[in-house]
């Protein structure tokens, strides 16, 4: 399995939470009581985004992200992904004194950790943020996406409040990450409509985390198909954040079937109660996937990782064999 669309603050396991308190020195009492997980009620990005902060308290030291890292590619690996692309914001860790090189690169020792273990493939991207628009922390993020591309780090991304903060304000932080020849992702289409999506597009976004406002536009939909850009998707949870569209279930065998290419995620494991095998199994389960869909649908989410071609070629080689016993399974 592939997993591109995974945020770390949001994937913190129970244990980790408990483990991360005791490093932090915060009593297990005081942590518990904040909530990590939401039942599948439909929220607004500023509601969703207040789980956040329990375990963004937790993020804040240099052994706290690596083993927040390393933990999560464990349980990846563990659940039978073999190359995972991780969100992270480096400028969310610098309250106590972190620099964001400091905080990506203990985000790197963690994953290379998990790796030497386990032969887990993986890469980090970038989180700049809506909300700091104001600030020079965007910024910074990107030069430090600019020193560790390539070594740890495949591309940065614009996550957070679209709904207050829509991609107009955001021009000049993508022209410079453009300037520094970073390949970018953009959150959309989620609590803003098919406008925010073809936004996203013509700013040059590689591939758009969730995007699915899109299918309220047939022009928006056809252009996500024409020009091969990949929505990232959670099959079990893409609703719950999207609260203006009127559908109970994504009629996602029905996109695919048109070419949508779409990559298939767990995106905030602890915040919506779930994990990547899951939403691969909603596929097969719920939407009426076949098990050789989805193996083609995994070998093209390869196509649409921040890999270069000879890296592709290598990873599909590797994971080929288990695929069919990996489906079958699910
Ligand atoms: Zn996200």
């Amino acid at each position: 399995m592939i997993e591109l669309n995974v945020h770390l603050d949001g994937s913190l396991s129970h244990d980790d939470v408990l483990r991360l308190a005791k490093i932090n020195g915060i009593p297990e009492g005081d942590i518990l009581t904040s909530r990590f997980s939401m039942s599948q009620e439909r929220l607004t990005i500023p509601d969703f985004l207040q789980y956040f902060n329990a375990p963004l308290r937790l993020l804040e030291n240099r052994d706290s992200i690596i083993y927040a890292t390393y933990s999560l590619f464990q349980r990846l690996h563990q659940d039978g992904v073999r190359y995972a692309e991780v969100r992270f914001a480096p400028q969310q860790s610098t309250d106590d004194g972190l620099t964001q090189d400091q905080a990506v690169q203990a985000a790197i020792d963690g994953m290379n950790a998990a790796k030497a273990e386990t032969g887990i493939q993986g890469n980090l991207i970038l989180c700049c943020l809506r909300h700091r628009k104001e600030d020079q922390l965007n910024i910074d993020t990107v030069s430090t996406a600019t020193r560790f591309l390539g070594k740890g780090v495949c591309a940065v991304d614009l996550a957070g409040d679209e709904l207050n903060h829509p991609n107009s304000e955001f021009y000049e932080l993508i022209a410079l990450i453009k300037q520094c020849a970073l390949p970018f992702t953009i959150h959309a289409g989620e609590n803003r409509g098919p406008e925010s999506v073809h936004d996203a597009i013509r700013l040059g976004a590689k591939r758009i985390p969730h995007g699915i406002r899109a299918l309220e536009d047939d022009i928006v939909l056809n252009e996500l198909i024409n020009k091969k850009i990949p929505l990232e998707l959670s099959p079990c949870a893409e609703l719950v954040t999207c609260n203006s569209l009127s559908l109970n279930v994504l009629p996602l065998h029905d996109l695919y079937q048109k070419g949508l290419l779409f990559s298939v995620g767990s995106h905030n494991m602890t915040i919506t109660n779930t994990i990547t095998s899951q939403e691969y199994a909603a596929l097969k389960h719920n939407y009426g996937f076949s098990e050789e869909e989805i193996i083609d649908l995994i070998l093209k989410e390869i196509d649409m990782a921040f890999l270069d071609e000879a890296e592709k070629i290598a990873l599909k080689g590797r994971i080929k064999r288990d695929l069919k016993t990996f489906v079958r399974s699910l």
